[in-house]
């Protein structure tokens, strides 16, 4: 079973590898496309729709970077949709053919100016299901089980699952924010926030699983992490967003992760590791989601909003787990205390 799970593992991350290095982006190479944003950016409108806070001389600034640093984020980010949309529109009549990707995206219809709605509700669902397993967490831990003398709870790794916690809501809402709209900065945050949160719950796994309890030792897991993942945060929002290197990262520490758990599901004796097994492999099989990559079915769902979907019931799992581990070892701790 694990080698099997093990074989599968491998094949994602080299999926991902080879996706990761292509990084298609096929509709922003497209001549007429790039027309379009130009000629948007001048004036200020595609075909008949304008954009007032677009409209400037173009002696005010010619090249893309001043261009972009002048005018409101929004303005960019309009003028790509809508030549994006009038190409696709094109294409399809023309050639009936599959949508392309611009700038790594897929080609998404707005509702109510939102770009990927689906992502937003999927994300926002998960901001939920992560406050409300960390608030129950929270409530077990200080008010029902009992407590040591100085008042402390018994459970070794709570602060830890109190700063996890913390970080998954983060994540999750600039998850939301960043598929609202693309805006770079947007974009940015939602990534950070991505690493940060899969270079901490890594600490976490290595931590809980190898039951790391003195300080030196959880130092000496958390400082290679952390230089790691500030490292590759600074590269990415202060010299270049690379999507495939980034897509490679969070894969491996995701992936990472996964095999940890799986294994401390396999040789330990904790009364609820089917619920670790479970969020293992569906989260496993989740990333072949992530992986496959559909373009949106009728410019609203793709793989990516169905990846986010399949987090929401697998949090409410994990939280449940979490629960139970801060239980079990509460209850051994006392027995020892006995
Ligand atoms: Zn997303």
């Amino acid at each position: 079973m694990l080698r099997r799970f093990l074989a599968i593992l491998i094949l994602v991350v080299s999926l991902s590898w080879n996706l990761g290095v292509i990084d298609a982006s096929a509709g922003d190479e497209d001549p007429r496309y790039r027309v379009c944003v130009k000629e948007c950016k001048e004036t200020g409108c595609v075909g008949e729709t304008c954009f007032p806070y677009c409209k400037f001389s173009s002696n005010d600034a010619t090249i893309d970077g001043t261009w972009f640093i002048l005018e409101p984020l929004y303005c960019q980010s309009d003028c790509c949709y809508h030549c994006m949309i009038d190409r696709e529109k094109e294409r399809e009549a023309l050639l009936g053919s599959a949508p392309l990707k611009y700038h790594g995206k897929w080609p998404f219809k707005r509702v109510y100016g939102i770009q990927e709605p689906a992502s937003v509700i999927f994300s926002l669902l998960n901001l939920a299901m992560n406050f409300h397993g960390w608030l129950s967490f929270f409530i077990l831990v200080n008010y029902k089980l009992p407590l040591k003398g100085d008042k402390k709870a018994y459970y070794e790794f709570a602060s830890l699952w109190h700063i996890y916690g913390l970080l998954t809501m983060n994540s999750w809402l600039w998850s939301a924010v960043s598929h609202c709209r693309d805006v770079e900065l947007m974009e940015k945050l939602d990534y950070s926030s991505t690493v940060v949160l899969l270079g901490y719950s890594l600490i976490v796994a290595i931590l809980r699983s190898c039951n790391l309890r003195d300080d030196a030792a959880r130092v000496m897991v958390t400082a290679p992490v952390l230089a790691f993942v500030t490292t590759h945060i600074m590269f990415q929002n202060f010299y270049k967003l690379n999507y495939g290197w980034n897509m490679i990262v969070c894969v491996f520490m995701a992936v990472l992760q996964l095999l940890i758990w799986a294994i401390f599901g396999r040789v330990t004796r904790h009364p609820s590791r089917w619920k670790l097994w479970l969020v293992v492999v569906a989260g496993g099989l989740s990333m072949l989601l992530k992986i496959c990559d559909f373009p949106p079915y009728e410019g609203y769902v793709d793989a990516h909003a169905l990846w986010h979907a399949t987090t929401v019931p697998l949090t409410y799992i994990w939280w449940s787990f979490v629960r139970d581990d801060a239980a079990f070892r509460t209850m051994n701790l006392l027995k020892k205390a006995k």
